[in-house]
């Protein structure tokens, strides 16, 4: 699997993620056609698939128009295909969707929108996050409780140390600061923002971001975790009302 990171509207990502033994090609969460269209040519590739993460503007923007150009077939989630545009294939929790031979698992990750999902490539330990996990981060809770996306933020993390985060917004910077200002003393914290501010110098993406890493820097992942807990000055509270807080304090930070 071959997987091409296109930068768009200052801080979103789409995502072409290419199988050469097939030849198919998916777009994840296209906000706009015209670098998709772009990157497509320049490698000589096909659209066949549009993978959308939720049905935010700036992750289905293009859903029509690529689909109109390609006539690639466009999935998405089922509980929200009434606000997907274009939508063609309903799936949720369980599912599987085939690029070529690569099979991704679909998880239901509410919490952002009522309809969010996350495709996992477990061969090619790529995760496809959307708006739900963040380089240090997680989405707003848009449309959803504390609880939900808590859980939801729990099935990702469940998921191997080794898995590459590919997430749908450059907002790593922005999202150390936070995290510093939570765990001021966590040491793989300091590391991976000050990486983080040396690649945004050079203009290089943070994203992917290595799952096992999140573990140990990312507050939101950090709800039940003794550190942070005690950093924040939460200790003994539960992980849903820590959660909860914190994402309360990212708000208004
Ligand atoms: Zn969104
Ligand atoms: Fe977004």
């Amino acid at each position: 699997l071959t997987i091409e990171q296109i930068p768009v509207l200052g801080d979103n990502f789409i995502y072409l993620v290419h199988d050469s033994e097939s030849g198919e090609t998916a777009a994840v969460d296209p906000a706009v056609a015209g670098p998709v269209i772009d990157a497509l040519a320049q490698h000589g590739w096909t659209l066949s698939h549009i993978l959308n993460t939720h049905h935010h503007g700036d992750h289905t923007g293009a859903n029509l128009e690529l689909k109109e150009v390609t006539g690639c077939t466009i999935v998405g989630a089922g509980v929200d295909a009434a606000r997907i545009p274009g939508i063609d294939v309903r799936i949720g929790e369980g599912d599987g969707i085939s690029i070529g031979t690569h099979q991704a698992r679909v998880f239901d990750v509410p919490g952002h929108t009522s309809g969010h999902i996350a495709y996992w490539f477990e061969q090619d330990k790529a995760l496809f996050s959307g708006d739900t996990l963040f380089s240090m981060g997680c989405g707003r809770l848009f449309e959803g409780t504390a609880e939900q996306m808590w859980t939801s933020l729990l099935k990702l993390r469940a998921l191997p140390d080794d898995t590459l985060v590919y997430c749908a917004h450059e907002y790593t910077n922005a999202n150390a600061d936070f995290a510093l200002s939570v765990e001021p003393a966590n040491a793989d914290l300091k590391r991976r923002a000050a990486e983080v501010v040396a690649l945004r110098e050079q203009g290089k993406p943070t994203v992917p971001s290595n799952l096992g890493e999140e573990k140990r820097v990312n507050p939101f992942l950090r709800a039940d975790h003794g550190d942070l807990l005690h950093a924040a000055g939460l200790q003994g509270q539960d992980a849903i009302p820590a959660f909860a807080e914190i994402r309360r304090r990212k708000d208004n930070f």
